[in-house]
C-alpha cells in the first residue's frame, strides 16, 4: 500500500528519500487506511549516535519511515549516491500535515514541552487551521504519573500522537507504547516553536540551510550537541571511500 522511496544507508542508518510532499502522503494512508506507522525524523546527531549505539540503530531503522531531518543529512545521502530532495525536518513535516489534518478533522495529541506549552501550541495551530480536534499532555511526568497519560491518550484515540520529549527519548517512549495512533512522531523542541516560546531563524536563514548557526547562537547551550556534524561528516566520507576502495 505505501509507496516505497529509495532508501540510503547513511552510517547503518537507512533513510528514505521521500520529499516532504511524499512524507506528508505516506501519514495520510497511514491514517486513512488505519496503519499504524512510526515516524523518525532523523538528524546527524541521532546517525551518528546510532553508529555507536545499536539498539538506538534499531530502533530507528524499524520505524515505518525515517526522514532526513536537516541539510547535513541531506548532504550525506547525496555523497552516498542517493540524492534526497529537501530536508524534511519534525517542525516543517508537522506544519505541512496540520492543513491535511484540519479538512480531514483528524485527532491529534500534543505530548511533550514545559506546562502549558503544548497547549499553546495547539491553540495557535488550531486558529490557523481550524477543524484539528485536539489534546495535550506536558513532556515532564514521573513513571508513576505514566499511567495517566497514557490513559489520557487511550481516552481521546488520536489519529497522530505528536511527542516532544527531545531524541532520542522519545523515539524510545514511542516504540515502547505502540498502539497509541496511527501515526507517531518524534518531533523534538517543535512545540516551543509553535508556541513561540522559542523563536525559529527568519525564512531567509532557514532557505540559506544555516538554520543550526542560527540557533547555535541563540542558544549556546547547543554547541556540544552541534560538535558531532564535523564528526558526521568525516564519517560520511569515510564510509564513501570505503565503499570505492575494492
Ligand atoms: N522535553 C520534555 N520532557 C523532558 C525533556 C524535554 O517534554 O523530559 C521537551 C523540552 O521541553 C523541549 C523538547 O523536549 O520542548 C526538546 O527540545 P530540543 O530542542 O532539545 O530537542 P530537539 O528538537 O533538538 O530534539
Amino acid at each position: 500500500m505505501f509507496l516505497k522511496a529509495e532508501r540510503v544507508n547513511i552510517l547503518g542508518i537507512t533513510v528514505d528519500a521521500y520529499s516532504m510532499q511524499e512524507t506528508v502522503e505516506q501519514i495520510r494512508q497511514a491514517v486513512e487506511g488505519q496503519v499504524p506507522i512510526r515516524v523518525v525524523t532523523a538528524n546527524p546527531e541521532m546517525i551518528y549516535a546510532s553508529d555507536r549505539d545499536q539498539r538506538l540503530k534499531k530502533l530507528i531503522n524499524s520505524a515505518e519511515v525515517v526522514t532526513a531531518d536537516g541539510i547535513g543529512v541531506v548532504w550525506a545521502a547525496r555523497r552516498l549516491g542517493t540524492p534526497i530532495r529537501e530536508r524534511v525536518t519534525g517542525i516543517d513535516l508537522i506544519q505541512a500535515v496540520f492543513p491535511v489534518a484540519a479538512t480531514r478533522k483528524w485527532r491529534l495529541f500534543f505530548l511533550g514541552g514545559n506546562p502549558g506549552v503544548a497547549e499553546l501550541a495547539a491553540n495557535q495551530v488550531v486558529s490557523k487551521h481550524p477543524g484539528i480536534v485536539w489534546d495535550t499532555g506536558n513532556g515532564y511526568f514521573s513513571s508513576e504519573e505514566e499511567p495517566q497519560v497514557l490513559e489520557k491518550i487511550r481516552r481521546f484515540q488520536p489519529d497522530i500522537l505528536l511527542v516532544g520529549l527531545g531524541a532520542p527519548r522519545q523515539e524510545y517512549w514511542i516504540a515502547e507504547h505502540p498502539g497509541l495512533a496511527y501515526v507517531s512522531v518524534g518531533v523534538g523542541g517543535s512545540f516551543d516553536a509553535l508556541a513561540g516560546v522559542v523563536i525559529r531563524a527568519p525564512k531567509r536563514i532557514q532557505e540559506l540551510h544555516v538554520e543550526w548557526l542560527y540557533r547555535l547562537w541563540k542558544e549556546p547551550r547547543r554547541w556540544q550537541r552541534q560538535s558531532v556534524l564535523p564528526r558526521f561528516v568525516l564519517k560520511v566520507l569515510w564510509q564513501r571511500l570505503r565503499r570505492q576502495t575494492p
